[in-house]
């Protein structure tokens, strides 16, 4: 797969980080899944994106280790991302957990 391309820059998007956590909230069923993901960078302006993910989940909702999985996600220090189905909202539970890493990616980011 060729490198991303920040359409805002011009400029080519390289890997910043290998293997992130996705959360998928599906709108019928709240956490729903949790892949892993590669995380690109914009060599301009800093903008993120996770072009793809592995093929095959790290857990899905209906595994016996699910909450277990998504609580070790969460609540272990690794940076996580949240996919949001269209429709479905963030559960009450988990929005603490992620307005944090947000707002650390956030002020990770600011100085790019
Ligand atoms: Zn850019």
């Amino acid at each position: 797969m060729k490198q991303p391309l920040c359409v805002k820059c011009r400029k080519t998007m390289s890997c910043h980080h290998t293997g992130i956590n996705v959360i998928e909230i599906a709108r019928s069923v709240g956490p729903y899944a949790i892949f892993s993901g590669d995380l690109f960078a914009c060599t301009g302006c800093g903008y993120e994106v996770v072009p793809q993910y592995a093929d095959l989940p790290i857990a899905m909702h209906h595994h016996t280790n699910f909450e277990a999985t998504l609580h070790d996600v969460i609540y272990g220090n690794i940076r996580f991302l949240v996919s949001v189905e269209r429709g479905a909202e963030i559960p009450e539970n988990l929005k603490e957990a992620v307005e944090i890493m947000e707002r650390a990616v956030q002020s990770a980011t600011s100085g790019v």
